[in-house]
């Protein structure tokens, strides 16, 4: 087992992108390797983590020469190089990762951590690891990424390693692999072909900062003949309201999203990306080879990816909305000229599977080949067929266990504050059996409110379909890592004016999108041909933080007891004791919204750890229990954390268990 520890830092874009690809492409090549993804400034800094990375985006969007100002000091002043090996609780924190850990190989994709290496490892004859700095930044690199010592030191492109070169690194420690884009790039997919005549030119606008002047611009966008938009608004729900009302007119032409997984989907199906020049965008626009006009360039670390676009020619730089507008029409004007050439330069200098490479070379430097280990080659074999699919559904030996499961939990798809890939991590983490995601998806007939709270809180029509794959791919990646079972799931909104007019109904274990404007009888139906679970959320009075109460199912619970397989005993905090008075069928959940709310009741179920035998205990009401979860998270940091050993044996079920209530 080759154990590898990636160092990464929640500043700027890049780096953090650049850890998880690399993690996912080191674990689609070698399915024993151990990856620890790390941001030592999140874990040793705490508060003044949040804070520095405020200041940090406070900087950038409020005064961005001044950024500038402080990057090039960083640059320059040897005081600065003093302080840079200079982060005694960070040294102190990593040196106890490594000693514990004791990995193979290790990643550093932030300067930082170069030079706090050199300082740990300061007497020592050799260092007892391979150390890797992958650099997130292209041709203008700050020289604190290589005044540190590294076995090898990866760049995205050959004008960035000439930085380097000119720097005094030797050659044979370079390697130009490209930059570590999410490997779903390296999946062969057919190219756009160049918009003629009538046909869309499919624009592909993302908002990041510069959120002020995005109205305009879309405006002025607007006005172009045959200019299809998808703008992705991020997490600001406020502004996508705002956004889907400015171009109502317009609908058939536009499409508003808010927080996307699908990044590398949306810009292989665009012809033309209007983005600032963050390392991570640029990269990607790059390896899609989608054409890229820059709208923003901060000052410093940014500077060198928008003059890797217009040295290189792939896409163009203008930074008032007039002259986007301007670059737009131009670039499709006299057949696409100006387009094609761009899709050329772009062919050339695209490294779609450098994740991949990246993690050969990885893998080849924390120890010897292994037989288990998989060569792919450039387009040959695409990463979905080198991953491992999940476990069998149906002749599974496997002994029953008692596993711990949350059949509630909401993403950013809805209102939720983490991201499917995020929550993934999460309860892997903490070695949960099974969890399903259960967005929000509410009958469009009976939204209630603002606009705002529409985009805010459910999931949107647009993005079901998005939704579905996202946690498709998801699932395979938590068998694979946590060897947890990830399943679909929707949280249908019924609200009506008052609580006993307003019902939530889960769907759990979804294969397929259902219709939310269906009656509740027919959604249930729906669900059960799916095989799928149909479970009352909350459905008696709560304390609840936030809504009203739902109690439209438990009123009428004659008509719908038969039809439902379940229903919620607890949700968070609350327990709804006269469900257990009934002895209806049963489970508890999160109803997770942000990481507190993990403190709350669970189901867990005795049985094998499948989908099927998971779903069959529910409807049988047999072997299931709950449980209060409190886990070890925030009494004790770092314990068991940093550790490669796989997620079921570092945290024991008594621990994290302390209070069982079992009905079998
Ligand atoms: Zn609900
Ligand atoms: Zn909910």
């Amino acid at each position: 087992m080759k154990k590898i520890l990636i160092l990464t830092a929640g500043f700027g874009d890049g780096h953090n992108a650049a850890a998880r690809s690399l993690r996912d492409a080191i674990e689609l090549l070698d399915d024993d390797a151990r990856t620890e993804v790390i941001d030592l400034f999140a874990d040793s800094y705490g508060v003044f983590n949040t804070f520095a990375r405020k200041t940090y985006l406070g900087v950038v969007q409020y005064a961005p020469r001044l950024w500038g100002g402080i990057y090039s000091l960083l640059d320059k002043s040897p005081l600065v190089e003093k302080q840079l090996g200079n982060f005694t609780r960070l040294q102190g924190t990593l040196e106890k990762i490594l000693a514990e850990t004791q990995p193979d190989c290790v990643i550093s994709t932030y300067p930082v951590y170069g030079h706090v290496i050199r300082k740990i490892y300061h007497h020592h004859h050799e260092r007892p690891f391979r150390l890797i700095t992958v650099v997130t930044d292209s041709i203008t690199i700050n020289s604190a990424w290589f005044r540190a010592p590294s076995d090898l030191f990866c760049v995205a492109n050959e004008a960035s390693a000439e930085v380097l070169r000119k720097g005094g690194v030797p050659e044979k420690q370079i390697r130009v692999l490209g930059f570590p884009v999410n490997p779903v790039f390296a999946e062969p997919v057919a190219e756009l072909p160049a918009p003629v005549g009538d046909e869309p030119r499919r624009v592909l606008y993302i908002i990041n900062t510069g959120k002020k002047k995005a109205g305009k611009a879309i405006d002025r966008l607007l006005e172009l003949d045959h200019v299809h938009l998808t703008i992705t608004a991020g997490r600001d729900a406020k502004l996508r309201a705002e956004l889907i009302e400015r171009t109502r007119k317009q609908s058939d032409r536009v499409r508003v999203l808010g927080w996307t997984n699908q990044m590398p989907e949306l810009m292989m199906s665009h012809h033309l990306v209007i983005s600032k020049a963050g390392g991570a965008t640029v990269q990607e626009a790059i390896a899609a080879r989608c054409p890229m006009i820059v709208n923003q360039v901060i000052p410093g670390q940014e500077e060198g990816n928008a003059e890797l676009i217009w040295r290189c020619n792939l896409g163009a730089i203008g930074e008032k909305n007039r002259e986007v507008a301007e670059l737009v029409e131009k670039a499709f004007a006299k057949r696409a000229a100006l387009w094609s050439e761009w899709r050329k330069n772009l062919r050339a200098a695209s490294r779609p599977d450098a994740a991949l490479r990246i993690a050969e070379l990885i893998l080849s430097e924390a120890g010897d080949d292994t037989p288990g280990r998989k060569a792919v080659k450039l387009f040959e074999t695409a990463p979905e067929r080198v991953m491992r699919s999940a476990p069998a559904r149906n002749g599974n030996s496997d002994p029953a266990q008692m596993l711990l499961c949350d059949f509630h939990i909401h993403s950013n798809y809805s209102d939720g504050k983490l991201s499917v890939p995020e929550i993934v991590d999460f309860y892997g983490e903490r070695g949960f059996d099974c969890i399903c995601i259960t967005d929000h998806l509410a009958d469009p007939s009976r939204l209630l409110g603002k606009l705002s709270e529409l985009a805010n809180c459910t999931l949107g029509q647009e993005q079901v379909e998005e939704y579905f794959t996202v946690i498709e791919r998801e699932r395979q990646r938590a068998w694979r890592r946590y060897k947890m079972l990830v399943m679909t799931g929707i949280e249908f909104n019924k609200d009506g004016y008052t609580r006993k007019t307003s019902a939530h109904l889960l769907g759990i274990d979804l294969k397929a999108p259902v219709d939310p404007a269906l009656d509740i009888p027919q959604i249930i139906e729906k669900i059960h041909e799916q095989g799928a679970l149909a479970v009352a959320s909350h459905p008696h009075i709560m304390k609840s933080e936030w809504g009203k109460n739902t109690l439209y199912l438990w009123e009428n619970q004659e008509k719908f007891a038969p039809l439902l397989d379940a229903w919620e005993i607890a949700n968070r905090n609350n327990i709804f004791n006269d469900i257990g008075l009934k002895r209806l069928p049963f489970i508890a959940n999160s109803d997770f919204h942000k990481p507190k709310h993990i403190y709350s009741w669970k189901t867990l179920i005795h049985c094998q750890k499948d989908a099927e035998a998971i779903k069959d205990c529910i409807r049988r009401n047999e072997h299931v229990a709950i449980t209060l979860y409190r886990d070890f998270a925030g009494a004790l940091p770092n314990q068991g954390r940093h550790s490669f050993d796989s997620p079921a044996t570092a945290h024991h079920l008594q621990d994290r268990l302390p209070l069982h209530v079992v009905n079998s």
